[in-house]
């Protein structure tokens, strides 16, 4: 079985069914972001604890489907943006340090 099944099979055990109850219940039964209490979802703040969750309600929190999405998209977004930068730093690093030379050493203009 994959990571990903095994999460399924997870969320479908009934197991799941009464540690997702026991949140939707501490958080009142509504939406963290938006207080709706339609379509209720529970999330993972944390995966480290996938199976032994009744002992770890911390990590769960109680969000509607709609924010749920959004949660997750913003998270994927971020973790774009983190990529990208990582990638454009030590493309530009090295010119930025040549442009100093320049300034710091005006006989090096002349050589050009
Ligand atoms: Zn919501
Ligand atoms: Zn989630």
């Amino acid at each position: 079985m994959s990571r990903k099944q095994q999460y399924d099979a997870h969320i479908n055990s009934s197991y799941w069914k009464t540690v997702r109850k026991l949140v939707i219940a501490r958080d009142g039964g509504r939406c963290l972001v938006c207080n709706t209490d339609k379509n209720l979802q529970v999330h993972h703040r944390s995966y480290k604890n996938v199976g032994n969750e009744a002992e770890n309600l911390g990590d769960l929190s109680t969000l509607c489907e709609c924010c749920h999405g959004l949660f997750h998209s913003e998270k994927a977004k971020r973790r774009r943006e983190k990529r990208r930068q990582k990638k454009k730093a030590p493309k530009n690093l090295p010119l930025m340090a040549m442009d100093d030379r320049l300034d710091m050493n005006p006989a090096s203009l002349g050589r050009i």
